[in-house]
C-alpha cells in the first residue's frame, strides 16, 4: 500500500461504541497519518448511569435524560480527541433503548426517524469525505440493539445512494466507497470472555439454561480481517474510560478491564463485505488492496 493518506469512516449508534468497537482501528489509522471520520447517530441518553459522581437519576427525573445526553456528547468529543479522530459528526437522534423496551416505539426514537433524512445526511458526509473504507455493524447490529440495526440499514442505503448521482444530487459529487466492513466479534472469543467472567462469578448468558452458543457474535468462519491493536491498546482503554457515565469511576474495574484486555482484546475483528480485490483471510490491514 502507498503511504498516501486514506480516509476511514465509521458509523456507530451510541457514544462509546466508537471506542469499544473500533477504538484500536481509529487510533492506528490516525497514527499512520490517515484521515478518520466518526459518525455517531444517537445521543445515547437511554444508557445506564454508572458514575454516581454525576448525580443523575433519569429514572426518577426525566430532565436528567437531557443532561445525560449532554454528558455523553461531551464524553464522545473527549474520547474522539484521545483517538485523534479528524472529524466527528453527532447526528443527534434519540436513543431507542434496548431491544424489546417501550421506548422502541417512541416517535422520537432513532429507529422511527425518517429513513430519507438519515440516509441523506450520511450521503452528504460520504460525498464530502470520500472515504476509502467504511465500517458499520452487521444486519443484526452485532447483538441486536435496535439503534445498531438502524445504523447498519441507513449506512448500507447511504453507501448505495452516495455512488449514484440521481440520489440526493444536492449532497455533492457521487462517491463509490471501495471497501466496506462490518464489525465482528468472533463467536469463539466471545465465548472465551463469557467463560472467564463466569469463572469470576459474574453474570453472563452462560447461566441461562436455554443458552445457545450459536446465537453469540459472528461465526468465526465469516471473519475476514483481524487487526492487531496491541500497539494502541492503551489509547483504546483511555478513550473508552473517557465515557465515565457508562464505565463508572471504579479503579478496580478499570484495572480488571485493562488486565483482561491484554488477553481478550488484542484484535479488532471485521467482516469485509465489499472490496476492490478478493480478500485473503485473515487480512490484517483494512487499507490493504487500495493502491
Ligand atoms: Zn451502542
Amino acid at each position: 500500500m502507498s503511504d498516501e493518506s486514506l480516509t476511514l469512516l465509521v458509523v456507530h449508534a451510541h457514544p462509546d461504541d466508537e471506542s469499544s468497537g473500533t477504538g484500536g482501528l481509529l487510533r492506528l489509522a490516525a497514527k499512520r497519518g490517515h484521515t478518520t471520520v466518526v459518525v455517531t447517530c444517537t445521543n445515547g441518553e437511554l444508557g445506564d448511569v454508572k458514575d454516581p459522581a454525576l448525580s443523575l437519576n433519569p429514572e426518577e427525573n426525566p430532565a436528567d435524560r437531557a443532561r445525560l445526553a449532554d454528558v455523553r456528547r461531551e464524553e464522545l468529543a473527549r474520547a474522539s480527541a484521545v483517538l485523534d479522530v479528524t472529524h466527528l459528526y453527532m447526528l443527534g437522534y434519540h436513543d431507542s433503548g434496548m431491544q424489546g423496551t417501550k421506548t422502541n416505539a417512541a416517535s422520537y426514537a432513532f429507529v422511527n426517524a425518517d429513513p430519507d433524512d438519515v440516509t441523506g445526511r450520511l450521503v452528504g458526509i460520504i460525498r464530502q469525505h470520500r472515504p476509502h473504507v467504511v465500517i458499520t455493524y452487521d444486519d443484526k447490529g452485532g447483538y441486536g440493539h435496535p439503534d445498531h440495526i438502524m445504523s447498519h440499514r441507513m449506512t448500507m442505503a447511504a453507501l448505495e445512494a452516495a455512488a449514484d448521482g440521481t440520489h440526493y444530487p444536492e449532497a455533492g459529487v457521487p462517491w463509490d466507497v471501495p471497501k466496506v466492513y462490518y464489525t465482528a466479534w468472533a463467536r469463539s472469543e466471545m465465548l472465551r470472555v463469557f467463560k472467564a467472567l463466569h469463572f469470576l462469578g459474574r453474570k453472563t448468558p452462560l447461566r441461562d439454561p436455554d443458552f445457545d452458543p450459536d446465537s453469540l457474535g459472528c461465526p468465526d468462519e465469516l471473519i475476514t480481517t483481524k487487526v492487531d491493536i496491541r500497539p494502541v491498546l492503551h489509547d483504546k482503554w483511555r478513550a473508552l474510560f473517557t465515557h465515565r457515565s457508562q464505565m463508572g469511576g471504579s479503579h478496580f474495574f478499570r484495572w480488571l478491564v485493562r488486565l483482561g484486555g491484554r488477553w481478550f482484546y488484542r484484535y479488532e475483528s471485521l467482516r469485509c463485505v465489499r472490496s476492490p480485490q478478493p480478500i485473503q483471510p485473515l487480512e490484517s490491514d483494512i487499507f490493504s488492496g487500495l493502491d
